[in-house]
Order: structure tokens, then sequence, then C-alpha cells
């Protein structure tokens, strides 16, 4: 469960977010949409203090943060109990598809080496990429990079994972890739907050679709209800 209660983010005079009230449950997949610039990709960054937000609580699991007390403790649980996967992929380019990975698993989660490499493995081959296991980031295709940010973000068993717009600098062919291993991660009830421009996804996949517009949630339902038409 994760639970966002008035939570606000201003750059200077610029209000962004302007009281978001959200509940999400375990195994819910819910979708942001909206216009650009209107704050979706600061909202998910607010979550696990990409960026730190003006303010408001964050409940992820039993962990409730006012984020204008939070400490560097708190901070880290946050983190680790949510993973992101960003529009760029950001992988590391000198680590393997393997190391990238089992790098939070070695680094936050401070499993020994062993462990780390074998849950990667794991990984890799839920990802349909475990031939890709020692392949450097350079060498794969966007789809696969964009597979193996999501394996990252699979690895860390974190409460909820969060995309920011992850199938929008793919070219066109892989995108079905991305949003297939999505809909997979879905299927299992990975519980999912999603910034995406994919409609289908929204319509398909989604059990709640979440309209946001100048730092307001202005509407939300089941995309049965959003996507009617008039
Ligand atoms: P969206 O994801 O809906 O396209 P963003 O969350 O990226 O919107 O941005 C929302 C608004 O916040 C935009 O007007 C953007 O310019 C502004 N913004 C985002 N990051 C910063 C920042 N670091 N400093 C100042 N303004 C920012
Ligand atoms: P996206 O739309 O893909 O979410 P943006 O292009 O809006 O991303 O922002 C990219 C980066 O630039 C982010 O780190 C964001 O915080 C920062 N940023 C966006 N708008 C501004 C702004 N007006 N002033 C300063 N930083 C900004």
């Amino acid at each position: 469960m994760i639970k966002l209660a008035s939570l606000s983010k201003y750059f200077g005079e610029t209000v962004v977010l302007d009281g978001i009230d959200l509940t999400i449950e375990k195994g819910e997949i819910v979708v942001i949409i909206g216009p650009s610039g209107t704050g979706k990709s600061t909202l998910l960054r607010c979550i696990n203090f990409l960026e730190q937000p003006t303010g408001g609580t964050i409940t992820v699991g039993d962990l409730t943060v006012d984020v204008k007390r939070a400490s560097r403790a708190d901070i880290l649980s946050l983190r680790r109990q949510t993973a992101f996967v960003f529009q760029n992929y950001a992988l590391f380019a000198n680590k393997s598809a393997l190391e990238n990975i089992a790098e939070r698993l070695l680094v936050v989660d401070k499993w020994p080496k062993e462990k780390a490499h074998q849950k990667a493995r794991e990984i890799l081959g839920k990802i349909g990429l475990a031939e890709k296991a020692d392949a450097y980031p350079a060498s794969m295709s966007g789809g696969q990079q964009q597979r193996v940010a999501i394996g990252r973000a699979m690895a860390a068993g974190a409460e909820v994972i969060l995309f920011d717009e992850p199938t929008s600098s793919l070219d066109p062919e892989w995108v079905e890739e991305v949003l297939g291993l999505m809909k997979q991660l879905a299927a299992e009830r990975q519980t999912m907050l999603v910034v995406t421009h994919e409609m289908s996804f929204a319509r398909d996949v989604a059990d709640r679709v979440i309209f946001v517009d100048g730092g307001h949630i202005v509407e939300q339902g089941p995309p049965s209800e959003i996507f009617q038409n008039p």
C-alpha cells in the first residue's frame, strides 16, 4: 500500500503539486495521464525523494514519512520500498546487464555477491534476457535496455514500482516488448504507478486511471469510465 497525503511541491514560487491525496492498494495498477508539464514526473520523483517534496506525508507499507521532517534513514527506507524506471533507462554503462540488476541488491540491500548474482540471473530469465547476462548496455537495443532497467526494479522486491514514461525514448519497434513486460508484471499483481502516453496500456491494463492537471488530480476512475465516449 502507498498513500500520499497533501503532497506538495513548489519550485520557488511555482506550485507544481498542489496537495495530492492518493492511495494505491497492494497489487493495484494505476496509470497517471495528463498534459505535458503538469507535474506527473515530479509526483513520481517526490515519492522517492529524487526531488525533495515541499509538504505532506508519504506512506509506503508501514512507514509514514512527514516530508518536512524526513531523516536520511526515512529516505533510504522509502527508496528501498520504491523502485524507479526512468524514461532513459539510466543503466550503468560500464556494468553488464547482470551487474546492473545486481547493483541495487549489493549496494542498497547489502546482499552478498553470490546471492545477488543468483537473483539477477533469475530475473534475467524472467525478462527473457538470460543470454544477455554479460552484455553491456551499449550493445543492447533500447527495448532490451529498458527491460534490464525494469528487471533491476523487479529485483528489489519493492512495494511499488514507479514508471516515468518508460516507452517514450524507445524506437517504435521496441515499445511493444517493454509494454509486454509491464503487462506481465501487472498480471503478477506487482503494485505499479505508471506515467505514460500509451493509452492502450492505460485502457487495457490499469485498474485505475488518474488525470492530473495543474498540480491536481482532476478525475480518476476505472479506464472504462475515464475513456467512455460521450
Ligand atoms: P510532466 O511530467 O507532467 O510533463 P514535470 O513534472 O516534468 O511535468 O514538470 C512540471 C513542471 O515543473 C514543469 O513546469 C517543469 O518545468 C517544472 N519543473 C520540473 N522540474 C523542475 C526543477 N528542477 N526546477 C524548476 N522547475 C521544474
Ligand atoms: P520530463 O518531461 O521527461 O519529465 P523534463 O524535460 O521536464 O523531464 O526535465 C528534465 C530534468 O530537468 C528534470 O531533472 C527536471 O527536474 C529538470 N527541469 C525541468 N524543468 C526545469 C526548470 N524549469 N528549471 C530547472 N530544472 C528543470
